[in-house]
């Protein structure tokens, strides 16, 4: 029998991993049941047999590569816990970048929004849990991401958001909106990151598009201009070295006030119009 601090220093062989130590705190404290700050109070637990097994075998799936995420079933976005499975992309940090400037150019208590591709729900549902009063309307093209948005949709409760299955505005009948926010699929089918890390377990869908990655956003730009009320806002996420394409497209979609935004490492990957 091995105790709590003898099986965090198993993190060790997690040997692909940049975030070992943190892999193995979310796995063990998942298994136990417990929050990670409890493994340090409590070091010398020792784990029964069957927690043992269960803890061996997601080590060896993230040895394999499996994303936490996919290990434990969920992911903390914008504070909150959603459920994510392997039919969308797993919530970003730096997708909160596209909330926060979403709230901060739309201070108003009342207003309606659409997140474009919302996956698991995560920018839909952190907007709801900001803005109570706002009326959000969130697209999904893959019955069972919508499925999974649903689902973290009734767990947190936010009737203010409605999940329609949609691909992009194909099933949006006309009307406006004033704020459209989006973080589509913008990788180059041939980048090599696709063949690196969490990505490798992520639906294709949700990652590559195609235009040299830019054709979704391109699509979002030109359609949702008529969805959108005059002084309406569209924000997108995309990759750090797209922001001068990204300005382009929406200023030929129309768009005028375009700006990018920086992220905490410097890179330009919101824009907005
Ligand atoms: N930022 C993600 C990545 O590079 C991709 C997200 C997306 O395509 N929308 O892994």
């Amino acid at each position: 029998m091995a105790s709590v601090k003898e099986n965090l220093s198993r993190s060790t062989e997690l040997t692909a991993s940049d975030s070992a130590r943190l892999d193995t705190e979310i796995l063990l404290g998942h298994i136990l049941g417990r929050p990670r700050t409890w493994l340090y109070t409590w070091p010398e637990y020792e784990l029964t047999e069957t927690e043992q097994r269960q803890l061996d075998a997601l080590l060896q799936r993230r040895i394999n590569g499996e994303p936490v995420a996919h290990l434990t079933g969920e992911r903390e976005f914008w504070s909150l816990s959603l459920k994510v499975n392997a039919s969308t992309l797993i919530p970003r940090p730096e997708t909160e970048l596209l909330v926060e400037t979403a709230l901060a150019l739309c201070p108003q208590e009342k207003l309606r929004a659409l997140d474009l591709g919302t996956g698991s729900g995560a920018i839909a549902l952190a907007l709801a849990s900001e803005k109570p009063g706002w009326q959000i309307v969130a697209a999904e093209k893959s019955a069972d991401a919508a499925t999974l948005a649903g689902e973290n949709r009734r767990a947190l409760g936010f009737e203010n958001v409605q999940i329609v299955q949609s691909d992009w505005f194909t099933e949006i009948a006309p009307q406006k909106f004033d704020l459209i926010v989006s973080n589509p699929p913008y990788i180059d089918a041939a980048d090599p990151h696709l063949g690196e890390g969490d990505v490798r377990f992520e639906p294709r869908s949700a990652l590559v598009a195609q235009g040299e990655g830019l054709a979704d956003i391109e699509l979002i730009a030109r359609e949702g201009i008529a969805y959108l009320e005059a002084g309406g806002w569209l924000l997108v996420e995309h990759g750090w070295q797209q922001a001068g394409a990204v300005r382009e497209i929406f200023a030929a979609a129309g768009f005028n006030s375009i700006e990018s935004r920086r992220d905490y490492t410097g890179w330009e990957r919101i824009t907005l119009g």
